[in-house]
């Protein structure tokens, strides 16, 4: 199969679809690969990189188009990408239609084939395309998280893991899924006093057997989240509710009750965050205050760590593409359930019950 690589075009989004490292493995396969000219320059990736695995570079994008079978891209086409996809297409790639019934119209009108990363779903209903980037979220909002409290940013001026002699910083996380398992494991490597709360008992069985010492379990409801948010340096929102918006566990009212210069990174954001006083960011301007609380409410966190979320999504994208190109997607569809769910569009039918019920279409 012929498989070709945009250069992501979406605003301040560096990743690539493909590393060097994968164009080798497909074309020891007997693919060929066109990558667009620069489109790994983002994460870390030169054209020579490509060629010396085996791929030949387009020169822009409307080549990169014409001469793909199989596309492969992480985010979403933009406007300008519409009428560069046709009926011949096979489209992989994260699409969130739910989102966007534009998008959705134009690729039903475009008649391309769309299978979505976020709906590739496993029997035990895990989502082995999103895993990737809760993980580099997850580890990163501690890292943030550590860096809004140093007082030049408006945080309390505490140190996470402490100094001998001096109590370590305390940390609250909600939410102990992908996302708090991540954090929970870099906020305790740091020395941090670690609490994860999470609804769901047998969750929070499986990480006190697996968790450090320091890293303490507590159930979630309203009255544990009022009386642990008093004291805590810094809290981690991480909950996911599948298909539906972030419960808002910290009210607007609680912040009276934390100390001046508490961080609170609410990863949920992109679902409408967990927080009722987070509105989402942007990497160029992450936070603000309110009522003397630090606020980080990046929506896209893996994008300030391209190198690391490409190769991270790359990992897990690569043997389903491998698999599409080797068994044509009907075959792979057919064969794999997982790539059964994450087929979205089939030549202007919706196939996704997700994306019909969202805009009320036919499927
Ligand atoms: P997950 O499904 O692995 O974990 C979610 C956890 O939340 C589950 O353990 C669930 O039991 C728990 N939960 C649900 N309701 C709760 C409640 N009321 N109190 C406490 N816990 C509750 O999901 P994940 O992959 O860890 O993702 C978490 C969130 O992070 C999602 O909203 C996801 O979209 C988001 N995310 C954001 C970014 C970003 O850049 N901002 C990146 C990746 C993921």
């Amino acid at each position: 199969m012929i498989i070709s690589v945009p250069k992501e075009i979406k605003n301040n989004e560096n990743r690539v679809a493909i590393t060097p490292a994968g164009v080798k493995e497909l074309v020891k396969r007997g693919h060929e690969v066109y990558v667009q000219s620069t489109a790994g320059h983002g994460s870390g990736f030169i054209d020579d990189d490509y060629t010396a695995a085996g791929a030949k570079i387009t020169p822009d994008i409307e080549a990169a188009y014409k001469m793909g079978e199989m596309i492969v891209k992480v985010k979403e086409p933009v406007f300008r990408e519409y009428n560069l996809i046709t009926s011949g297409h096979v489209m992989f790639t994260y699409f969130h239609f739910a989102s966007s019934l534009e998008l959705t119209q134009a690729m039903i009108n475009q008649k391309a084939v769309c299978i979505a990363y976020e709906t590739v779903e496993h029997e035990d209903r895990s989502l082995p395309l999103l895993v990737p980037m809760s993980e580099v979220a997850g580890r990163m909002a501690v890292q943030e998280g550590a860096k809004y409290l140093e007082k030049p940013m408006m945080g309390k001026g505490i140190l996470l893991g402490g100094v001998p002699g001096v109590l370590p910083a305390k940390v609250l996380i909600i939410g102990g899924g992908v996302v708090g398992t991540e954090a929970a494991k870099m906020a305790a490597g740091l020395g941090a006093d670690v609490i994860i709360m999470d609804s769901n008992l047998k969750r929070l069985r499986y990480l006190a057997d697996i968790m450090p010492a320091n890293v303490k379990t507590m159930a979630s409801n309203e009255y544990n989240i009022r009386k642990m948010i008093r004291d805590q340096d810094l809290i981690i929102g991480a909950v996911l509710i599948p298909g539906a918006k972030a419960p808002k566990l910290i009210t607007k009212d609680m912040l009276k009750d934390m100390q001046r210069g508490t961080v609170l990174v609410d990863v949920a954001i992109d679902q409408g965050g967990c927080i009722e006083t987070c509105r989402p960011t942007t990497h160029e301007d992450p936070t603000y205050i309110v009522d003397g609380i630090v606020h980080y409410c990046v929506a896209n966190m893996p994008g300030a760590v391209p190198y690391t979320s490409t190769l991270a999504l790359t990992n897990a994208t690569l043997p389903y593409i491998i698999e599409l190109a080797g068994s044509g997607w009907k075959t792979a569809v057919a064969q794999h359930m997982e790539l059964s769910k994450g087929l979205n569009l089939c030549k202007g039918q919706v196939s996704c019950s997700g994306v019909a019920d969202a805009f009320n279409l036919p499927h």
